[in-house]
């Protein structure tokens, strides 16, 4: 049994026709071919049995009792349930006038009778064929039109889903796809969607900026070489991630730009405050630096910043090959000066010796150090023990300018320091202490020698 045939056994026929002999012969026909059959001989019973089980044919006499096929044929057609079921007429009414009617009354087909069994199979199965077809194609219909909502449905609800995130986003984020010449060059960006708050930050709205080209968009602080590197993004998927400053209207930009298809997706986020602070704690720490390596009474570097600056330019110097030399200078008989003037005088005094040995150096690279107490050290790099001498001179000449008048000084009138000068060629044999303790035997012996004075001692290799 072919599939064809096994099916149509599915498929239900009513028959309407009052003679007995015409309904016995159509219907074991069709019992044979595997159609399941239904049988009436009025007009009422068909309309009965249509409605109780719909068939998928009827054959239909004209002339039936109570009800003629004409208006079985009309009430079918003029209902949604069964105005698609196929109607064929079987009719002993041969002209013209009878088929015409029958058409306009809605028939699918008109055999007359006596009708050829095959001819009519025939006719029978062609009908149902189309409506088999009709049927198949009104489900691919219904198949296609459920996946095409379902589609819609899913498109709606991630575009509502992404609309919602891009929204919510504290960052401006943004999408574009490149504008390319006939050569394949990109030669501009296009937007394709962008959140409100990236168009905030070029000051457009969501809707004017989509469509538009992004280097006619583009506020000029915001150009500067962005193009080539957006290229790069799309060409060669290089990620681009910097901070940008916008100098016109004073604001920081965290830009992120990754490839995105045949374009690219940017993150726009604006960092002002957290470089703002940035800046603050960059400008607390210098302070709170500079604060660490300044004495506070003279306002020149303290003992700590010598004890590193000292190590720094020792090994520069070594390296280099060049001479290193300090001073150190003591204010004479400042215990009388004390008692003389007071403490706050003391101060004040040890506050324009800072100054003025500060006005006797000239490089950037030398220093005047508070040492300790009325101690103070300048470290000299690059300099050999002549020039530190000829600093060394500077510096008496300037405190002595300052005439700061000490009576109870044994050495002069006004305040005086004693000074002692070392240099080195700093090399392992030697140690920072070292040039230390020379500086130191110099001073020394200047005070022994009377104070007021400058002496100079090289530094020697250790015997043995
Ligand atoms: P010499 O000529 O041998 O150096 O005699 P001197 O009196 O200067 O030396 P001494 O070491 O006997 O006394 C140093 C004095 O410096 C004692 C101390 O009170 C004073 N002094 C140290 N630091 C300060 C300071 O910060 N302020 C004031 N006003 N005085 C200080
Ligand atoms: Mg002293
Ligand atoms: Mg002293």
């Amino acid at each position: 049994m072919d599939k064809e045939y096994y099916d149509n056994q599915k498929e239900k026929i009513l028959i309407v026709d009052d003679s007995p002999d015409h309904l016995r012969l159509l219907s074991s026909m069709l019992v044979k071919r595997g159609y399941q059959v239904n049988c009436v001989t009025d007009g009422e019973m068909a309309l009965y049995a249509i409605k109780a089980d719909l068939p998928d044919l009827v054959l239909l006499d004209i002339i039936v009792p109570v009800i003629d096929g004409y208006r079985i044929c009309q009430a079918l057609k003029s209902h949604d349930k069964t105005a698609h079921i196929p109607i064929i007429f079987v009719s002993g009414l041969d002209s013209e006038i009878d088929k015409v009617k029958a058409f306009k009354a809605g028939a699918t087909d008109y055999i007359t009778k006596p009708f050829f069994v095959d001819e009519t199979f025939l006719r029978i199965e062609n009908h149902l064929k189309i409506c088999r077809q009709k049927k198949n194609l009104h489900q691919i219909l219904q198949k296609n039109i459920q996946e095409k909502k379902y589609i819609e449905d899913e498109l709606n609800q991630s575009r509502t889903l992404l609309a919602g995130v891009l929204n919510s986003s504290l960052d401006g984020v943004a999408a574009f796809e490149a504008v390319r010449n006939n050569h394949g060059k990109i030669i501009n960006f296009r937007w394709i969607v962008a959140n409100p708050l990236a168009a905030m930050m070029l000051g457009e709205t969501k809707d004017s900026l989509e469509g538009k080209l992004l280097f006619e968009k583009l506020p000029g602080h915001l150009l500067d070489g962005l193009f080539d590197v957006l290229v790069q993004v799309v060409e060669n998927c290089i990620v681009f991630d910097k901070e940008h400053y916008s100098s016109a209207d004073g604001t920081w930009f965290h830009i992120v730009a990754v490839k995105l298809g045949d374009g690219f997706a940017i993150t726009l986020r604006d960092i002002n405050e957290k470089k703002q602070m940035e800046i603050r704690l960059k400008e607390a720490n210098s302070e709170l630096q500079y604060q660490a390596n300044i004495d506070s009474l003279t306002q020149v570097a303290n003992r700590r910043r010598f004890d590193e600056y000292i190590a720094q330019e020792w090994a520069i110097c070594a390296r280099e090959q060049q001479y290193l030399s300090i001073i150190l200078c003591d204010v004479d008989y400042f215990k009388f000066y004390n008692d003389a003037y007071g403490h706050q005088a003391g101060d004040e005094c040890l506050f324009r010796v800072a100054q003025g040995m500060n006005l006797a150096i000239k490089r950037p690279a030398d220093v005047v150090f508070r040492y300790g107490g009325e101690e103070f050290a300048v470290i000299l790099p690059f300099t050999e023990g002549e020039g530190a001498l000829k600093v060394a001179q500077g510096i008496r000449e300037e405190i002595k300018k300052l005439k700061i008048i000490h009576d109870l000084s044994q050495a002069s009138h006004y305040v005086t320091l004693s000074l002692g000068v070392a240099s080195i060629i700093p090399s392992s044999q030697f140690s920072v202490e070292s040039l230390i303790a020379n500086a130191d035997r110099a001073l020394y012996e200047a005070k022994s020698l009377g104070r007021d004075r400058i002496v100079y001692k090289a530094v020697e290799l250790p015997i043995g």
